[in-house]
């Protein structure tokens, strides 16, 4: 077994999930599964990249890659290991469309912490794509409704309705269609096919999350996929 992002052979348990997370660079599946997409898509040094949220492996990992790495957050806090993170609200587009356009935009698990309407802000950062570009995320994905609520809520009922105490939304692969799949086209992933079951295994990549919608999934979309 190996990390595909940092190499590590050593992997911790969060709760069930016995490989949840690489010992050395800190990535859950659901990264070590966008790096699988990285590399597939080739990173070339040229491209101009955005990501919200930077997790640190990830960010080692494609920082000496590329010149021009665009990081953003709302915390900065927890970046103290990335001297140039930008500042940005996802709530105030002024704050993130002044970095301009990019060929690769990426967040994973970060919209359900927004409290602004989701469809605007994906298609805002759609927008914000080049030609060729890539707009890759992830959200949380279970369960069999979309819901979403913006009042005031308890940790316990935070987590009771969406899984964690700050998360306002989650996303269901039952009207996946009627959601996200609204304004992009979307194409259930079989990552076996994908990627073959044998690198998926060596990264303890969990078999019950190859195939369909789910909450490690990755979003991976050129401005064709848009339906606007
Ligand atoms: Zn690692």
């Amino acid at each position: 077994m190996i990390c595909n992002i940092c190499q590590s052979t050593e992997f911790k348990r969060i709760g069930t999930r016995e490989f949840g997370l690489c010992a050395r660079c800190g990535s859950y599946e659901r990264t070590r599964l966008m790096q699988f997409y990285l590399e597939r898509h080739k990173i070339r040094r040229d491209m101009r990249v955005l990501h919200f949220a930077p997790e640190r492996g990830l960010y080692q990992w494609l920082k000496p890659q590329i010149d021009d790495y665009v990081t953003a957050d709302f915390d900065l806090e927890r970046y103290t290991h990335i001297p140039d993170i930008n500042f940005v609200d996802l709530t105030d587009p002024d704050s993130y469309e002044r970095f301009g356009t990019f060929d690769l935009i990426m967040h994973a698990h970060v919209i359900e912490h927004i409290p602004y309407n989701y469809s605007a802000l994906l298609l805002r950062l759609h927008k914000m794509l080049r030609p060729g570009g890539i707009h890759a995320f992830s959200v949380p994905v279970y369960g069999s409704f979309y819901s979403e609520h913006w009042g005031p809520m308890s940790d316990e009922e935070a987590t009771q309705r969406f899984g964690q105490f700050d998360h306002i939304r989650r996303f269901s692969p039952i009207d996946l269609e009627r959601t996200i799949g609204a304004l992009f086209r979307l194409q259930d992933p079989d990552l076996n096919a994908e990627f073959g079951a044998e690198r998926l295994d060596e990264a303890r990549f969990p078999t019950d999350k190859r195939v369909g919608w789910n909450g490690d999934s990755v979003f991976w979309l050129t401005p064709e996929d848009c339906r606007f």
